[in-house]
């Protein structure tokens, strides 16, 4: 489970997050809606320990700046940062020794064949079209099978296949019993596969709501986030 409670970041006098607090349980998905510079980005850099920040943030139980907490996140940025002299196969090899996994061939492949990078194995990270290295960059996200997952704007750039199988993944990576966070700005991008939402504009939260919530309120995801977004009372 993650749990962030009271998470505030301020760059100059720019609340960038202002005591924002939620939890994603474990087997769940929440999606942070918001315009750009709303501070989604912001949360998820807070999670993966790249910020300093007011608040609490824990990965089951354990700081989120631990060791621990650590080897049980993954984070796909939203701009991929590959390594341009390591080739796809090596990037994973790479995270493997890392994490120092066994047994991790088998998922290896099965990842590159989902992603359809079977064939580019050998190709160096600046050889990879933006598309191809946002795809090896969910891999190596994958590969050590974290427990939280952050996907900051994942879908930009990839074709349609590969959003098919970040949704299935998605699906998937929930019932194993993971916690994800996905942000984005496109409302229509993940569907309605999400349990809760959370919509935030200029650093706060301004509405969280759970599917069911939505689902016998009279209003759809696009009502509530404009709603919310630009002024109109709920
Ligand atoms: P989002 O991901 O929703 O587009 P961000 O979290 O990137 O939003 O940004 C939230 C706010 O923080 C914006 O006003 C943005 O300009 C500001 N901000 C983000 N990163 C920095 C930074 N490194 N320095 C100064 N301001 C920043």
């Amino acid at each position: 489970m993650l749990k962030i409670e009271h998470l505030t970041k301020k760059y100059g006098k720019v609340y960038a997050n202002n005591d924002i607090s939620f939890e994603i349980p474990d087997g769940s998905i929440t999606v942070l809606l918001g315009p750009n510079g709303a501070g989604k980005s912001t949360v998820i850099k807070s999670v993966i320990g790249f910020l300093k920040y007011d608040g609490i943030i824990t990965v089951d139980g354990q700081y989120n700046k631990s060791p621990e907490a650590k080897r049980l996140l993954g984070y796909v940025p939203e701009l991929p940062a590959l390594y341009p002299n390591l080739t796809v196969g090596e990037h994973l090899e790479f995270v493997a020794r890392a994490y120092r996994l066994k047994d991790y061939k088998d998922y290896k492949n099965e990842l590159l064949e989902r992603f359809e990078l079977t064939d580019k194995v050998k190709k160096f990270g600046d050889e990879l079209s933006k598309g191809m290295q946002q795809k090896l960059s969910i891999c190596c996200a994958l590969l050590p099978c974290p427990k939280v997952l952050l996907f900051d704007e994942p879908m930009i750039g990839l074709d349609p296949h590969a959003i098919k199988e970040l949704k299935n993944l998605f699906i998937d990576m929930r019932s194993k019993g993971c916690s994800i966070l996905i942000s984005t700005h496109m409302i229509d991008s993940i569907d309605m596969l999400w349990d809760r939402t959370i919509i935030m504009q200029n650093g706060t939260v301004t509405a969280n709501v759970t599917k069911e919530e939505l689902d016998t309120s009279s209003q759809t995801l696009e009502e509530l986030f404009f709603n919310t977004t630009e002024g109109e009372a709920l």
